[in-house]
């Protein structure tokens, strides 16, 4: 790590020097930092303000998924049959898609390499199940830590490759000369003055995931904020931001309470701010027990809010949540201790076919729902009980929550975003559509990183910008966030904690799974007045300075983000994916009046992407639309591919 120092107003400021440097230190970011390390770039720097924190290391699910080609049995499966699959989630760049199949494998053998327990068979098949979305049986896991595995194996072949690592810094701009990035700002979060940090670099991959922050129902990790503002604000386009996947979460600890949880039928109750209790479903659907008890086991496998669900399918329940939540102010919870409808003997013809024959095959056509959740799952009982909460005694607090944000920055075939020399990979870039197959998360984030890491290593821009130039460039950028520092921590009384809370609560209740156009006006306006008065209404201790910072690049999302969706909606966009925009002229969902009522996209426009564009100086965001880039046809002659390879760089 090459190092010097500046003084700039009086104060010492350290510049460290490198090829390239990935911020993040999620799966993507680990990815990218090794296989840079590997392709040549042997003083790249990784870049993190926490070694641990963020989703990939924090988070997972019953069976968490890993999507790969499918290389078992007598499967029939191929990139471009795996690149359709993508390619069909509509909105999907083709190129991206395909890029993703082909590099499928080799992501996914690495991490086996590396020690990431991915099952096989005695014969030493990775073998696969079907997930949502998928064609082939591509999905794999781990178990639910599949993604906290594939962190901590990545960690391990980072640190035995000596790879430079500077940790506890919060990049918080990206500096350019001209267009192209030159380097990024950083506050050292652990110094006892929280001194800025310059690096000084042409090629960054942005693997800060996603943009989690903005959301106060989500089941994101809480250490997981994300920082796509900076690129924003740096330039970077967006593509397909109104795309998210939600779905019901506990919100203490933070888990999706899909598969047996819902599967052994719990009792929904709500309560209001007297502490009265209402079991909702049962008010909801009155005597017709059956249909609302199956809506709920197949909860179990229909994690995602999905629009196509809504009107009288399971999604029905993540409504029904919501409205108790958001439109009625209660708290939502999950008793697994009483039956449902007060019933007293549970038997599973209550239930539909499916679900009676499901819960009689368990054996677990009895009891209470904590006793068929223990029977037939009893990890997934100690899981909250490890995390403090009991099941067998207390209800668990559920809200419908943010949990993957499909779209992000647009990057071309190589994971470069619109700006040269930036790079994006895992979460934070945006290359999925309206729907993606389970697991192709974890996919896309390996492929990305391999794929920026093997265009910086060929193709990136390795001269060194004199220091002057450079600070010529960084100069705005320490001012302005020294400054805001300043302001920020002149004041006293810390209020980032309820103004987190305030921002983050607004997000929820009109940019989240259901979507209004007049409340979406009415929060993004209340996030520009925040952002453009940060300095004067964000109050915070030094120590704190990092959480304002990530706060104020929230705001900065949530401008992007929200001008996204009333841009959707202005354009005559209509509900899909795990979004319900409502609409006067719609159908209300079964028993819920208008307020819900929505229009379906019937057609899924998925042929065209929107845009995003922020100018930094005015907020003003200017959104687009375009073409998605074709599947390419993949294959061709080899020794035409093979001439093609040798004579360097004419892949890239
Ligand atoms: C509950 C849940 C279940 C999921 N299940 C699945 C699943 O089954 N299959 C699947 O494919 N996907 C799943 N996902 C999605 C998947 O886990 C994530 O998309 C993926 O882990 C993101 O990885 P990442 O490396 O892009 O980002 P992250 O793992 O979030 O890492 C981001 C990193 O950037 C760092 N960082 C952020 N900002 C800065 C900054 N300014 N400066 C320095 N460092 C910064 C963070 O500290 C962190 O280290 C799930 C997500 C959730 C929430």
């Amino acid at each position: 790590m090459k190092e010097s120092t500046i003084t700039y107003n009086n104060k010492k400021i350290r510049i460290i020097t490198a090829p390239a440097a990935v911020v993040g230190s999620g799966a993507a970011g680990f990815c990218a930092a090794l296989r840079l390390h590997e392709y040549g770039v042997k003083d790249a720097l990784l870049v993190t303000d926490g070694m641990k924190r963020g989703t990939s290391r924090n988070t997972g699910s019953d069976k968490q998924t890993y999507y790969k080609m499918n290389i078992s049995g007598n499967a029939a499966d191929c990139p471009a049959e795996m690149a359709k699959d993508f390619f069909s989630g509509g909105c999907v760049d083709g190129d991206n898609a395909y890029a993703e199949a082909a590099n499928s494998l080799k992501c996914f053998l690495k991490l086996c390499e590396l020690g990431v327990p991915f099952p096989t068979n005695r014969l030493g098949e990775y073998i696969g199940y079907q997930t949502d979305h998928d064609t082939r049986a591509r999905a794999t896991s781990a178990g639910p830590l599949t993604s906290k595995f594939m962190t901590e194996a990545l960690e391990a072949a980072v640190l035995k490759e000596n790879i430079d690592i500077l940790d506890g810094s919060l990049v918080v701009s990206i500096i350019k000369a001209g267009e192209k990035v030159c380097g990024l700002l950083a506050l050292d979060t652990r110094s006892l003055d929280k001194e800025f940090i310059l690096i000084k670099t042409n090629n960054v991959v942005w693997a800060t995931g996603g943009p989690a922050g903005m959301y106060a129902d989500s089941v994101y990790p809480v250490s997981q904020c994300g920082m796509s503002g900076a690129a924003f604000e740096a330039g970077a386009e967006g593509k397909n931001l109104t795309e998210w996947q939600y779905g019901l979460a506990s919100v203490n600890p933070r888990w999706n309470v899909s598969g047996t949880y819902m599967q052994v039928i719990p009792r929904f109750v709500s309560v209001d701010s007297e502490g009265k209790e209402y079991e909702f479903l049962a008010e909801h659907f009155g005597s017709d027990i059956k249909r609302a008890l199956s809506l709920v086991f197949r909860k179990g496998y229909q994690w995602p809010f999905d629009c196509k669900k809504a009107l009288t399918g399971s999604s029905l329940i993540d409504l029904l949540v919501y409205r108790e939540k958001v439109l009625r102010g209660r708290k939502v919870y999950l008793d697994f201790r009483k039956n449902p409808f007060g019933i007293e003997s549970f038997s599973a013809s209550i239930l539909d076919d499916e679900g009676r024959d499901y819960l009689v095959s368990a054996k677990a056509d009895f009891g209470t729902p904590i006793e068929r959740l223990r029977h037939m799952n009893d990890p997934a009982y100690q899981l909250y009980l490890e995390k403090g909460v009991d099941l067998e005694k207390e209800m668990l607090e559920i809200s419908l929550s943010a949990q993957h944000n499909n779209g992000g920055i647009d990057v071309d075939l190589w994971w470069q975003t619109s700006v040269p020399g930036l790079f994006a990979a895992g979460e934070v870039a945006g290359t999925h559509g309206i729907v993606r197959p389970g697991g192709s998360a974890l996919n896309a984030g390996q492929v990305g990183g391999t794929r920026a890491a093997q265009y910086i290593a060929r193709r990136g821009d390795f001269t060194e910008p004199g220091d002057e130039e450079f600070l010529s460039a960084a100069e705005k950028h320490i001012e302005k966030f020294s400054e805001l520092c300043e302001a920020i921590t002149s004041k006293g009384e810390s209020n980032i904690r309820s103004l987190r809370a305030e921002i983050t609560d607004r997000m929820s209740m009109s940019g989240a799974a259901i979507r209004n156009a007049e409340k979406i006006k009415v929060t993004l306006s209340s996030a520009k007045e925040t952002l453009v008065k940060f300095g004067e209404i964000a109050s915070a201790e030094k120590n704190e300075l990092a959480d304002a910072l990530r706060l104020r690049d929230t705001l900065a999302c949530q401008v992007v983000y929200l001008s996204s969706m009333l841009d959707y909606i202005e354009k005559g966009g209509k509900s899909r994916g795990s979004s319900l925009y409502t609409s006067e002229n719609g159908t209300a969902p079964e028993g819920l009046g208008d307020v819900f009522a929505f229009e379906l996209d019937e057609d899924l426009i998925g042929d065209r992407v929107q845009t995003v564009k922020l100018d930094p100086d005015t907020l003003e965001v200017i959104c687009g639309e375009r073409n998605v880039r074709p599947l390419p046809e993949g294959g061709g002659f080899f020794e035409n591919e093979w001439k093609r390879y040798r004579e360097d760089g004419n892949v890239y």
